[in-house]
Formats: structure tokens, sequence, C-alpha cells
């Protein structure tokens, strides 16, 4: 390589090092080291096809995809683990909504204004419609509205928030079931839980969302609350709406049952490995820490008069700042507000760092 472009790479190198000192906007985790597992860049792997069958491309690492989602499908209660390794939630919710529509048809897809852009596309892709709901101050779905725009339907697929993007908001999913049950109406429930599918199951008292309700699908996110250099998430669902989309395909001698043919082999490892140095513990006391940490972030905002501050577990939103603090602390901004979310990787010295910026914009 030339010497010029060796030079661009040490920067590109320098360049995230410092900028992972001021990342607290977005939910993604970067404290892990997951250096044990560079090794395995060094092979084509490919885990296409559905994560419980062997196919002929035997350079794969299913075995450590499965023990993954066997964690996922233990923490949610879903008994055998039926889904995959997905390369997001974006993923994750296609999926979802996909086993939604092979299972009611072509029924209208009902959620909520702060739900997540994906959904909005993934139905769109789908060549559905949507019914979107007002939703609460908080970012909940407006049960009130939910019941006046399902009454006269006869079957609906919902995608119910587990943490929304913006607020950190849960829908109450079975408020939802109990309002669906009353108006007869047949449902597909899907969670989203990309945000917050990995920090609730930790948290006493929290509301249920898991297979413990009606919900036939789930997706949660990788490389936001357990963290990873790669994108990635899982999506699982219950036997009987994963064997409605499922067909045999002779060239890989296996089923297709994921919507990615050729799937990321690496990820399933970064999950595994996370679980298996971590842990249940583990993940329970960090999201102790990000919960205490968002606390903290919150009583200081009000104690210096910071406008419209508010949150939800590690989630903390307040009054947009300026444009400097955002790009700064790289902050997801919408409209007139702006959030921080806590994670395992921020500190209380860069919190204070961060409210040292905000005060001076008071003055
Ligand atoms: C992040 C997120 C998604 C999308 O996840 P990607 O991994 O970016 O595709 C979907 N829903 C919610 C609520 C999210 O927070």
């Amino acid at each position: 390589m030339r010497n010029i472009d060796k030079k661009r790479l040490d920067a590109l190198y320098m360049r995230l090092c410092k900028l992972k000192k001021t990342f607290l906007g977005y939910p993604c985790d970067a404290k892990f080291d997951y250096s044990p597992l560079y090794r395995f860049l060094e092979f084509p792997i490919n885990n296409v096809g559905d994560p419980f069958e062997h196919s002929t491309y035997r350079l794969q690492t299913k075995e450590f995809e499965q023990e993954a989602l066997s964690f996922f499908a233990k923490l949610y209660h879903l008994g055998k683990p039926h889904g995959y390794v997905t390369n997001g939630g974006t993923e994750g919710n296609l999926y979802g909504l996909f086993l939604g529509r092979s299972i009611l048809g072509n029924v209208p897809v009902v959620f909520s204004q702060d739900t997540h852009y994906s959904i909005r596309k993934n139905v769109h892709i789908l060549n559905l419609k949507s019914i979107v709901v007002k939703s609460l101050e908080n970012g909940e779905i407006n049960y009130g509205d939910f019941e006046k725009k399902i009454r006269r339907k006869k079957a609906v697929i919902i995608c119910a928030n587990i943490g929304t993007t913006m607020k950190g908001a849960i829908d109450n999913v079975e408020q939802l079931v109990r309002i669906l049950k009353k108006n007869n109406v047949k449902f597909y429930i899907h969670a989203d839980a990309a945000l917050y599918g990995m920090t609730m199951p930790f948290v006493r008292g929290a509301k249920l969302f898991d297979f413990r309700t009606p919900i036939s699908s789930l997706a949660v996110s990788g490389h936001k609350f357990i963290g990873s250099p790669i994108p990635c998430g899982v999506a699982l669902a219950r036997k009987d709406v994963f064997d409605a989309a499922k067909s045999y395909i002779e060239y890989i001698d296996a089923h297709d049952t994921t919507l990615s043919g050729s799937r990321d082999a690496f990820t399933p490892l970064i999950l595994w490995y996370r679980i298996k140095t971590i842990g249940r513990k583990g993940f329970a006391r960090q999201v102790k820490y990000s919960n205490d940490l968002a606390a903290y972030l919150e009583k200081k905002l009000k104690m210096m008069g910071w406008p419209n501050v508010a949150r939800s577990y590690n989630t903390v939103y307040f009054k947009r700042p300026s444009k400097h603090s955002i790009y700064k602390w790289e902050l997801a901004a919408q409209k007139d507000i702006a959030h921080v979310i806590c994670l395992p990787h921020d500190s209380k010295p860069q919190i204070d760092e961060f409210l040292a910026d905000l005060r001076k914009e008071l003055k």
C-alpha cells in the first residue's frame, strides 16, 4: 500500500479513538473487547440459511448462533428458539411483519406516531397499509385512539414499541390485547424491542412484553446495549408463525427461513462471546449502572433549570441544545427534543463535562 494510504488509515483510527469519548446520544455501547475473536476474520464464514439446519456451506458458526439464540429465547420465555441473528433492528422488524402477513394476509399494520422509521419503510416494502395511532406525551401509544382506529377492523398486525427511539417509551402489550379482544379483532403482535429488549428483562417491575404475552415475534438489537462493532440483532418468533413462512431450497440443502440469504457468521460469535463473558449477571449490573447514570443526568439537568427534562430508564430527553453541543456530543435530535442514552461506556466525569457545556448555554 502507498504510504499516503497507510496514513489515511492511521488518521481514521485516531479520529475514531477521539470520537468515542463524546459519543453520548446514540444507544450503541462502545465498551467491549472482542480481540479474542479477531482470528475468525481469516475465513469466508457464512451462516447461509436457517441457523438450526446444516447446509453444504460448512465454513460457518451455526452452533454458536444456536446457543446465542437459546439465551435470548430463554430471556424472553419463548421455549425452543425459532429465528436467527439479523443484521439489526430493521431486518428483525421486517421479519416480524413478514411473518404477520404470512399469517393474516394483507391486513393493515397499526403502530404509534413515535414508532421507529423502519416500521413505515417495512410496511411499504410488504405492500401493506399503515394505521398510525396518536402517542401520549411520554411517547407511549394512545390507547383511546388505538381503540378508535381498530374497532371496526377484522384483523390487524400490531407493532408494539418496547422502547421508542426518542423517548424510550414502552407500549403496554397487555392493554393492547385487552382492547383487541374486547372488540373481537384478530391480531398478530410484533414487539419492536430493538432498544429495550436487552434492558427491560433486568428491571424489576417493568411492563411485560415478551412471549408471556400473546406477541408472535420480537426483534432486539445486538449492537445497541450489548455492543458490537458490526450492527446485528436477534429476531425470534413462535413456532406456528415461523412454520407458516418457510420453504426448502435444494441449492443449499436447507430451509429458507431468513430474509437475507448469505448471513454474517461473525456477529453470532460476538453475541455468544458477550453472553459467555458477562452473562445475565453482567447484563443486570450494566443495566443498573446505565439507569443510575441516567437518573443522575436527569437530576442535574433539572437542577440547572434546563427545560423539558424527562427520563425513561436510561433514556434522558430534554429541550434541544445548540447545534454545537449536538454535533460535539453526537446527540440524536428530533424536532424540539434531543436525548442522551446512558450506557456502560459512559461515565460520570463525561456526563459532568456534557453538563458543563450545557450550563454555558444557559448564560
Ligand atoms: C434502533 C432501532 C431500530 C432499528 O434498528 P437498526 O439496527 O438501526 O436497523 C428499530 N426500532 C427501534 C425502536 C430502534 O431503537
